[in-house]
């Protein structure tokens, strides 16, 4: 019988509280010294290399913790010529095969792997544990379970057939391989960025950041323990020039699934367009990239929640998130009140080890990220338009900590309203009390990025007006919410403009870019 994929609920967050029995084998894990070797894996060999990428951990950089077994560029051409010679295999399996081989996956994750996966990706990726754990074990969980779920809806639309002509729909998937280019952010995404087109019967060449790759490893063994056959999903983990060129030079490259910045993505897309007839498919480009989210605040807004909220989506993962809270319009009317609370509470709160249960923020993820931030603070402390209402220290020993900063700047065109930083600072622009049209208007068009947004505001009437004048500046937003933690099956992920090809990330709507139907008409 043809197994069902029923609507699946979110996998529930594991407790690790303070004498958990979870928190001890956490604190346990953590605590080894282990350096992890990893390689490429192609065709289901482990290659190793003599060209190594020692990684370490950013809030303890003297710490390493994996080295990183570079592939050379005709290693990756090797990748790529196995998968396509397990393709045609990996395609005609039935659909609840291979969706079966990833719930498996998920329930090994789930059951088994759960606390490795969480502390590799608290050390390689800076995440404290309450960050961790909703990405690398609940989040990864759900891609594989709500795709399934999503692809067997897909696969049961067909076409109206009538009396004299049976029509059918196909659902093959692309001709050639899909190059998926995961993030450090997110553990998660690389998950998702392989197995969503592995799932509608791809194969797929995975080169995760180097920074998510220990723990992308972990999660790549639990594919290879389900059962996924050798060489649909080719793991090339190390140089991203090398792997693009070789990636990008093959005439099989049918699509590409990226997470990452907005100028990467739109590198590939050039060399793609420019190279369109060596191409044996117009290659399909799906892509999740930058974002510089914005809270508005209403004049009836409620304080205390915007305040949690702005704390919230700005220094989680030290706003390490495409979808973090980077820029703020708050009301005059509200803002002592705001500005007190948040020097408050971010007074109290600790930057430092992941490992220590207490520590709100990590690291920032690398030295040229620490260097970027650490000018950019230097220069608004220097600057007339810009006030430090909080934090803006810096310091990049035992690792690379930028203090959650808040800053106010009197031009709201100023360069930090625009330029996605990716670090722990907030930007506040206070705005007149009557001029809530004008905000909007300042907004969408001050928003080069589209991805995420949050409108704080217990009023209807000027929660219409900003819903419709904001409908391109976000492809998600939130009301009375920070603009972080969209849930897996809730809320349907991704943006518009610079912030990629909202394709929502999660849904129906990814899945349908690794699909290229055949439609079969047959006459009686
Ligand atoms: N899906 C994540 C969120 O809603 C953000 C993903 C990203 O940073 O790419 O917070």
């Amino acid at each position: 019988s043809v197994p069902k994929f029923p609507f699946p609920s979110n996998e529930p967050e594991m407790d690790f509280g303070a004498g958990t029995q979870a928190a001890q084998q956490l604190a346990a894990t953590l605590s080894q010294r282990e350096i992890v070797d990893i390689p490429a894996v192609i065709g289901g060999k482990r290659i190793y290399s003599d060209v190594v990428d020692e990684v370490c951990a950013p809030h303890d950089h003297q710490r390493v913790i994996a080295r990183i077994h570079r592939p050379s560029e005709a290693q990756v051409g090797e990748a790529i010529a196995n998968s396509l010679s397990v393709a045609r295999d990996w395609a005609n399996l039935p659909f609840a095969s291979r969706a079966t081989i990833l719930h498996r996956a998920a329930d090994i994750v789930a059951s088994r792997l759960r606390i490795k996966i969480n502390a590799a990706t608290m050390l390689g990726q800076s995440k404290t544990i309450d960050q961790a754990e909703p990405d690398s074990a609940c989040e990864l969980i759900d891609f594989l379970r709500f795709n399934a779920y999503n692809a067997q809806r897909i696969y049961a639309e067909q076409p109206l057939s009538v009396p004299t002509a049976a029509n059918r729909a196909d659902w093959r998937p692309l001709e050639g391989f899909v190059y998926a280019v995961s993030p450090f952010n997110f553990t998660a995404i690389g998950a998702n960025l392989t197995t969503a087109p592995a799932l509608m019967g791809n194969v797929v060449l995975w080169k995760p950041s180097e920074k998510s790759a220990l723990a992308n490893f972990i999660f790549y063994e639990a594919l290879e323990e389900a059962g996924l056959p050798a060489g649909v999903i080719n793991f090339v983990p190390g140089n991203p020039e090398i792997t693009t060129r070789a990636a990008l030079s093959s005439p099989h490259m049918a699509g590409i699934h990226f997470t990452g910045s907005s100028a990467v993505f739109q590198s590939l897309w050039r060399h793609v367009g420019t190279h369109i007839e060596s191409y044996r498919s117009m290659p399909r480009l799906v892509g999740e990239t930058g974002g510089k989210d914005f809270v508005l605040a209403h004049p009836s807004a409620d304080v205390d929640a915007l305040s949690i909220a702005l704390i919230r989506g700005a220094f989680e993962y030290q706003g390490q998130k495409c979808s973090a809270a980077s820029r703020a319009y708050i009301p005059a009317s509200l803002w002592p009140r705001v500005r007190a609370q948040l020097q408050e509470r971010l007074s109290v709160l600790t930057v430092g080890d992941v490992a220590d249960p207490k520590t709100f923020m990590g690291a920032v993820i690398s030295k040229a990220s620490f260097d970027k931030l650490d000018r950019r603070l230097a220069e608004a402390r220097e600057d007339s338009q810009v006030t430090i209402i909080a934090g803006g220290k810096t310091w990049s020993e035992p690792g690379y900590f930028v203090a959650p900063t808040v800053l106010e700047v009197s031009n709201p065109r100023h360069a930090l309203m625009q330029d996605e930083l990716f670090g722990p600072v907030l930007t506040i622009f206070v705005y007149d009390d009557n001029a809530w049209t004008d905000t909007l208007r300042l907004i969408d068009e001050t928003s080069p990025y589209a991805l995420t947004g949050s409108i704080f505001c217990n009023d209807r009437f000027a929660l219409h007006a900003a819903e419709d004048a904001l409908a391109n500046a976000a492809g998600n937003l939130y009301i009375n919410d920070k603009p972080t933690g969209a849930m897996i099956g809730q809320q349907p992920f991704g943006g518009m403009r610079g912030s990629g090809t909202n394709d929502k990330a999660g849904s129906w709507m990814n899945l349908m870019r690794w699909t290229s139907p055949r439609v079969i008409k047959e006459t009686y």
